[in-house]
């Protein structure tokens, strides 16, 4: 194996694809545009999260990290609907209580990804922005904290710059290269529900909360300080937009108006409101992934997708443990192989998961309010646990296992199919008891050919 690699970006993708390569005994230097994030506040300090599923863990798993992560998660067992006017009602995210997503830290993930990248000897170099890149030769420009710009021969590259990756860009430029950012209309605000005057969760510390809205929602999740970070999921402009939340008392009478429950959670929510930044929200597609045994793209410079499945740090998480996997497969070969049957193996996959974290925007905001969708959920988790290695929820492949994002995929359409046959004419509110399993087998049988590998 190349005994040297150029990271770029020491982000969750970057710092932990240090770590697999360093273990494999390469010299791993990392350019990283932020400071440390360990010795300077970033984002202003917030304490922002992210949910952990299993390939995210899986890949932390690895490379023996898991045990430490697992001090940093709150285990989140389904969502908690907040209705208007009704008390919140929990739905369980799987079939029993060892199915759950944890809440995780970003800034305390990244900290111990970029502490254990240094144990094991890489090189982190921060306030080293990544200015261009010549792709035919391999040659960086970084410019240092100092203004100073370097030209850095940094062949082989591994590209984990995030969403508006340099690397990508310069590639896009290639000749045959498709490079794609559809933006979404709507946008995000993160902000805070402290905890309450007792010290404690002002709300169930074991849920992801969500209110939705319809064209739009609020969600939470729990930090380890007991207080939950908050976004406000909502359309850029027209009506009930961030373009007509342009003052405090806009913003106050939109959550009284729809997140009246919510209110009394808030400290601060109009000085946070215009404190903190309105992100924006998009999806990458591009191919290819890599050029020659020069670079390949890793993480959201790969495949920025919406974060609405909570699948982008797992996915990227999943990208270092493939890319790992590959270069143990390929070993005495040209890197160039290496490369290409990582972007074979992934591409698909990051394609399938943007579009289902496309399609749960829609599930979250409206298709979690209509009893419609809770039966069908609940005959799903039946027949899951009457036809186990054949029909296993799509949301529960993606989370709860390993199966390829394109198979959870391709196997959701024909299940929700199959799912929809059985409950045709159905009395919506007679539960699932009375639902036809011998009919249910033969179209298992039919159309889900033999049993799925769950990994
Ligand atoms: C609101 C929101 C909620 C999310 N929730 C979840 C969730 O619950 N679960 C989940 O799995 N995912 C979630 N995600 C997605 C997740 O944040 C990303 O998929 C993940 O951060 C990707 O990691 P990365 O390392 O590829 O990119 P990043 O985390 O963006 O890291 C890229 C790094 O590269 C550095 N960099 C960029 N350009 C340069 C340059 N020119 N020179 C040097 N360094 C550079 C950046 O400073 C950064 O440190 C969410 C995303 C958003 C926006």
């Amino acid at each position: 194996m190349t005994d040297t690699f150029t990271v770029l970006g020491a982000g969750l993708a970057g710092s932990l694809v240090s770590i697999y390569l360093a273990r494999r005994g390469a010299k791993v230097r990392v350019y990283e545009r932020r400071s440390d994030p360990r010795v300077t506040l970033i984002d202003g300090g917030r304490s922002i999260n992210l949910a952990l599923a299993n390939r995210g863990i899986r890949a932390l798993r690895e490379v023996g990290l898991y045990k430490d992560i697992q001090a940093l998660t709150i285990p989140m067992r389904g969502r908690m609907l907040h209705e208007t006017g009704m008390p919140a009602v929990l739905q369980p995210y799987g079939k029993d209580e060892s199915e759950v997503i944890y809440s995780i830290s970003r800034g305390g993930l990244n900290a111990l990804l970029l502490d254990r990248a240094e144990h094991h000897g890489v090189d982190i170099r921060f306030d080293h922005s990544i200015e261009t890149v010549d792709l035919d030769t391999g040659v960086l420009d970084v410019r240092d904290a100092a203004g100073a710009t370097h030209t850095v021969d940094a062949a082989p590259m591994i590209a984990s710059d995030g969403a508006g990756s340099v690397i990508r860009h310069a590639m896009a430029k290639q000749k045959g290269a498709d490079n794609r950012e559809e933006m979404l209309t709507h946008a995000y605000k993160e902000l805070t529900i402290p905890p309450g005057a007792d010290g404690d969760f002002q709300i169930d510390a074991n849920s992801l909360h969500i209110w939705p809205r319809g064209g739009f929602m609020m969600i939470a999740l729990p930090n380890l300080d007991r207080s939950f970070t908050v976004t406000l999921f909502l359309a850029v402009d027209g009506e009930d937009s961030f373009a007509t939340l342009d003052s405090p008392s806009a913003v106050t009478q939109f959550f009284e108006r729809y997140f009246a429950d919510a209110m009394p959670l808030f400290n601060d929510l109009t000085g946070e409101f215009f404190e903190n930044p309105t992100g924006a929200l998009g999806t990458v597609r591009c191919t290819p992934w890599h050029v020659g045994n020069k670079a390949v793209l890793i993480g959201d410079a790969a495949h920025a997708i919406v974060p609405f499945h909570g699948q982008g740090m797992n996915c990227a998480f999943e990208d270092c443990f493939e890319l790992d996997r590959c270069l143990g497969e390929t070993q005495g070969q040209d890197l160039e192989d290496t490369f290409r049957l990582f972007e074979q193996r992934r591409l698909p996959n990051a394609n399938a998961i943007a579009d289902m974290a496309l399609e749960n925007y829609i599930e979250m905001r409206a298709s979690v309010r209509d009893p419609y969708f809770h039966l069908k959920k609940e005959l799903a988790w039946e027949l899951e646990k009457r036809f186990p290695t054949q029909f296993v929820p799509r949301y529960s492949m993606v989370m709860f296992h390993h199966v390829p994002y394109a198979e959870a995929q391709r196997r959701g359409v024909i299940q929700q199919q199959i799912l929809d046959e059985l409950l045709e004419g159905h009395q919506r509110d007679a539960g699932v008891g009375n639902v036809d399993f011998g009919r249910a087998k033969s179209l298992i049988d039919a159309r889900l050919h033999g049993a799925i590998e769950l990994q």
